[in-house]
C-alpha cells in the first residue's frame, strides 16, 4: 500500500502542525510505503530530508519559478500532476495550514486526481487493498474505495526520529518532469488575488468591568438583545445575482444583492446545474465542513476561484471583494476573483447554542465549578486549545484557529488570555465576558464584560 502523505513546510523549516497529523497517521499504518510531497522553494528541501528521518521512504519537493504565487486551485492542480506520476494508493493530508487555513487545497487536489475523498477524520477504522473506514469528526464512520485522499485532523504527536534512523531521497520536479501546463501554475494559474491587507482589529471590543454578582443579570441582558448582524457594508450599487446554497449565507448575499437564488441541495451536481441555468455574479456557501468540501470540489471543478471563511463581502456592482481573516487571524485581507462566478464560503454560525461557557487553561483548578456554572445557566461548553492538550476538555471542545469556530449570543471565557488563534474562533460571539484575575490578559481588547478576578461560584 503505497500512502503519499503532503504536507506544507513553513519559513522556519516546520512542518504545518495537521500536516504533522497526517503524516504520524500514515506511518503508523503497517506495512505501508509512506512518501512525501510539497510544494516550495528550495531551502524546503533539508526540512523534507529530516522528515524521511522518521520513516518516510521518499519525499518528493515541487520546485520551480512556475509555482509561485499559486493558490489553492494552482497549488491543487501541480499537486494532481505529482501524484499522476507517483501513482500512491492513498493520499493523507491536513486538514488545513495554519497560513492559509482555508482546507481548500486537499479537496481540490481528489476531485482533479480522480481520488475518493473523506475529510476531517478523527481515525482509520478499516485499512483493506480495495477500501478504507474512518471515523470523521462531524460525519460518523465514512468509506472510502481506493484510491482515496483522506484530510486529517489534530488525533495525535508527529513521532521523534531514532538515533539510528537515516535520510531518504529528496527528489525535485520541476514543472515540466510533472508534465504540468504552466497557464494553470503559480500566479498565471491563480483565479483568486490577494487586493489589500491590513492589520485585523475586528472582534475588539470595549470592556465593562463588572463583579461577579452582576454575571448573571449581564448573560440575562445579554440572551435578550441578541440579534446576530452580518458586519459587511449594504452598498448602493449591488451585483446582479448571488447564487446561495441553502439558507446559510443569505445574511451576507443581502448586503451586495437585492436578488437572491437558491440552491436547497448541498451537493456537486446540485450546485453545478444552480450556477448554469442561474449564471449568477456570485455562489455562497456557510462555513459547516459539509459546504467547505462541497465549495472546494465545485471550484475545482469549473476551475473556479473560491475565498474561504469570508467575514464580510464588499461589491462596487461589478465585482465582488471577499474580506477575511489570514495569516492565523493577523490581518485581515480582501480579496477578488477573476473568474465569473465568484465564489466564497463565509462565516455562519456552527450550531452554537445560546450560551458558551468556554474553559482555559487558567481554569484547570476550577474545572468541577466552571461545569457546574455552565450546566446551572444551560450553556454549552467549549475549550482553548491549552485546556485540550492538557487533558482539560477532549478534542471536540477546542475553539480557534485549529479548532471550531463558534458565534453563541453570549461567550463566557474563563481563565483565557485570549490568544489571537483562540480569537479568531469566537469573535463572532453577540456578547463576550470575560472572566480571568489577569488585567492585562489581551482577552479584555475583546470582551464586552470583564471580571477580573478568579473565576469563583457565587
Ligand atoms: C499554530 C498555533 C495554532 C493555535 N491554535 C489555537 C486554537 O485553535 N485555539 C486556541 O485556543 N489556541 C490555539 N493556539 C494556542 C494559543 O496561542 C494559546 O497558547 C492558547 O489559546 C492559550 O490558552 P489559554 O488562554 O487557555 O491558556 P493561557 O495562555 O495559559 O492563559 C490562561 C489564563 O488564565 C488566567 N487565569 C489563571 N488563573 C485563573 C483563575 N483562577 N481564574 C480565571 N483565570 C485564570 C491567566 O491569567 C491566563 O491569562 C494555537 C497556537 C499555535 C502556535
Amino acid at each position: 500500500m503505497k500512502i503519499l502523505v503532503c504536507v506544507r513546510i513553513g519559513l522556519d523549516g516546520e512542518i504545518s502542525p495537521f500536516d504533522a497529523c497526517a503524516y504520524e497517521l500514515a506511518l503508523s499504518q503497517e506495512g505501508a510505503e509512506v512518501s512525501l510531497l510539497s510544494m516550495g522553494a528550495e531551502k524546503v528541501k533539508n526540512a523534507l530530508s529530516e522528515l524521511t528521518r522518521l520513516g518516510g521512504k521518499k519525499a518528493y519537493l515541487l520546485c520551480d519559478n512556475a509555482f509561485a504565487g499559486s493558490d489553492t486551485l494552482a497549488t491543487a492542480y501541480a499537486l494532481s500532476k505529482a501524484v499522476e506520476i507517483i501513482k500512491p494508493d492513498l493520499i493523507f493530508c491536513g486538514r488545513q495550514t495554519l497560513i492559509g487555513d482555508t482546507g481548500q487545497t486537499p479537496v481540490m487536489l481528489a476531485q482533479k486526481s480522480g481520488y475518493d475523498l473523506v475529510t476531517n477524520v478523527m481515525g482509520i477504522t478499516e485499512i483493506s487493498d480495495r477500501s478504507l473506514t474512518c471515523r470523521t469528526r462531524e460525519e460518523g464512520e465514512k468509506t472510502a474505495q481506493l484510491p482515496a485522499l483522506i484530510t486529517v485532523e489534530r488525533i495525535n504527536v508527529l513521532r521523534l526520529p531514532s538515533i539510528r534512523s537515516s535520510l531518504g531521497e529528496v527528489k525535485t520536479l520541476s514543472a515540466d518532469d510533472i508534465f504540468a501546463n504552466k497557464d494553470k501554475c503559480g500566479l498565471t494559474g491563480s483565479p483568486t488575488r490577494v487586493i489589500d491587507t491590513k492589520e485585523n482589529t475586528s472582534g475588539r471590543r470595549r470592556c465593562k468591568y463588572i463583579g461577579f454578582d452582576q454575571l448573571e443579570d449581564v448573560i440575562n441582558a445579554a440572551l435578550q438583545k441578541t440579534k446576530k448582524s452580518i458586519s459587511g457594508t449594504v452598498g448602493t450599487t449591488k451585483l446582479k445575482k448571488v447564487l446561495c446554497v441553502t439558507n446559510a449565507p443569505v445574511e451576507y448575499a443581502k448586503t451586495v444583492t437585492d436578488n437572491i437564488v437558491f440552491c436547497k441541495k448541498n451537493d456537486v451536481g446540485s450546485v453545478i446545474s444552480a450556477i448554469n441555468s442561474e449564471d449568477p455574479d456570485a455562489v455562497l456557501f456557510g462555513s459547516d465542513s459539509i459546504s467547505k468540501r462541497i465549495s472546494a470540489l465545485v471550484a475545482s471543478k469549473l476551475d473556479l476561484g473560491l475565498c474561504a471563511d469570508c467575514t464580510a463581502l464588499e461589491t462596487d456592482g461589478k465585482t465582488l471583494y471577499m474580506i477575511r481573516p489570514a495569516l492565523s487571524g493577523s490581518v485581515i485581507a480582501k480579496i477578488k476573483s477573476n473568474t465569473k462566478p465568484a465564489m466564497a464560503t463565509v462565516r455562519t454560525t456552527q450550531n452554537s447554542g445560546d450560551i458558551i461557557v468556554a474553559v482555559g487553561y487558567g481554569a484547570k483548578d476550577r474545572i468541577e465549578q466552571v461545569e457546574a456554572f455552565a450546566k446551572r445557566i444551560g450553556a454549552e461548553l467549549a475549550a482553548s486549545r491549552k485546556a485540550v492538550d492538557n487533558g482539560i476538555l477532549p478534542y471536540e471542545y477546542h475553539v480557534g484557529l485549529t479548532g471550531k469556530r463558534v458565534s453563541p449570543a453570549v461567550y463566557v471565557a474563563v481563565g483565557i488570555s485570549g490568544a489571537v488563534h483562540h480569537i479568531v474562533g469566537m469573535d463572532r460571539s453577540s456578547t463576550v465576558i470575560a472572566i480571568n484575575p489577569d488585567k492585562d490578559a489581551p482577552i479584555f481588547d475583546y470582551a464586552d464584560y470583564g471580571i477580573s478576578e478568579e473565576f469563583k461560584t457565587i
